[in-house]
């Protein structure tokens, strides 16, 4: 190594600002934004000191800048995978680690809210304890889409506080209330330049008070036509209530070939599973994430009981192994929507159930989802 390349390296890799930003860069291009936010820092405190930190990265020609992204050169390669080499080395000398971004075991569907009142009570160190707990290395996060019915900013930026707080942890999905229209894409956009990545969980049947299939339809068909940066998953609540049965999402989804999506609960309902199996093999951009499937209509009547005691059947892995043989464990994500470590145990036995090969539990419970959300 020549003289003048080591001290650039040891400049460039002392400070951990650096360090994180060329691990985020690390086969990604990211936006100035994307960057100084998953690097847990605050876009209105925070500009100066990570303008200082990206200014050396791209004066030492580690960072190269292309319209509004920045990506790494082949210099910048080359500290990617020494600073790999640095993690892998500093835990078998000192069974410590530097940094740890690992996004093998991925929850998908938790949501957060700051309302003490509600069952679904649950914060970012909550949340955190109990991924931890059960070995997940990261968890995607939502609003409850309950607060978005009325609110606008409000309840993504609780989940914004918890991307910048725990930024190797958690992966943010926005979610808003499609009838508020403009504001709606503005919101939408804000979030996704703040470095969320996804638009969720679109709870349909929340709307049908305010307005009639059709319009709820076309006002997020249009929704999304206006959002800029719009090339993300989007994964809806699908149940057996009006607004979410899987046939009126897919009359949705038929006018989104081009999109992502992500069908809730798959179906949440046993009677739905069929409904749920075909419209993913109608569509090959759908995918079904596993949490509180399966009710069962036998034990539960969903237009009376109180949701919140509805619990999944015992025997809900024989539906699910239905989907897999069915589609494929390509198109299968694993989520708990967990608020205690009950549901999370109870959600993980479904997994533990279906005797999945080795091949199948890593796509099903991270890497399906680490593709889509273009995580390596
Ligand atoms: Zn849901």
């Amino acid at each position: 190594m020549s003289g003048e390349v080591l001290p650039s390296i040891l400049k460039v890799i002392s400070n951990r600002i650096r360090r994180n930003t060329i691990l985020l860069l690390n086969g990604e291009k990211r936006t100035y934004v994307e960057l100084l936010v998953s690097c847990g820092l605050d876009i209105d405190r925070h500009c100066g000191w990570f303008d200082y930190h990206l200014g050396v990265l791209l004066d030492e020609g580690v960072v190269t800048k292309k319209e509004d992204r920045y990506s790494l050169t082949d210099y910048g390669k080359g500290i990617a995978r020494l600073l790999d080499t640095i993690e892998e080395e500093s835990h078998r000398l000192f069974q410590k680690e530097v940094t740890s971004m690992k996004k093998e075991l991925i929850d998908f569907h938790n949501c957060l809210d700051s309302n003490q009142d509600r069952p679904t009570f649950q914060t970012a160190d909550i949340l955190v304890k109990r991924l931890d707990k059960y070995g997940f290395d990261m968890s995607t996060i939502m609003p409850n889409p309950l607060e978005t019915l009325t609110k606008i900013e409000e309840p993504n930026n609780l989940i914004l506080e918890a991307m910048k707080n725990y930024p190797k942890r958690f992966i943010g999905f926005c979610c808003v209330n499609p009838l508020f229209k403009d504001k709606a894409a503005k919101e939408i956009t804000r979030c996704l330049n703040l470095g969320f990545k996804g638009i969720g969980e679109i709870t349909l049947d929340m709307y049908q008070a305010s307005a009639d299939f059709t319009t709820i339809h076309k006002a997020l068909i249009t929704l999304i036509g206006n959002i800029k940066n719009s090339d993300v998953p989007i994964q809806f609540h699908v149940g057996d209530t009006s607004y979410s049965r899987p046939k009126e999402i897919e009359k949705i989804i038929s006018e989104l070939p081009e999109k992502t999506i992500i069908m809730g609960h798959m179906g949440g309902w046993k009677h739905l599973l069929d409904d749920v199996i075909s419209v993913a093999e109608r569509h090959e951009n759908v995918y079904l994430d596993t949490a509180w499937a399966f009710l069962d209509r036998k034990t539960i009547d969903p237009d009376k009981d109180d949701p919140a005691t509805f619990t999944p059947s015992p025997d809900s892995h024989l539906l699910v192994q239905k989907a897999i043989s069915e589609l494929g464990p390509e198109r299968i994500i694993f989520g708990s929507d967990s608020f205690n470590d009950e549901e999370m145990q109870r959600e993980l036995n479904k997994i533990e159930a279906l005797n999945l090969t080795a091949k199948e539990r890593k796509l099903i419970m991270g890497e399906n989802l680490a593709r889509i959300l273009k995580l390596h």
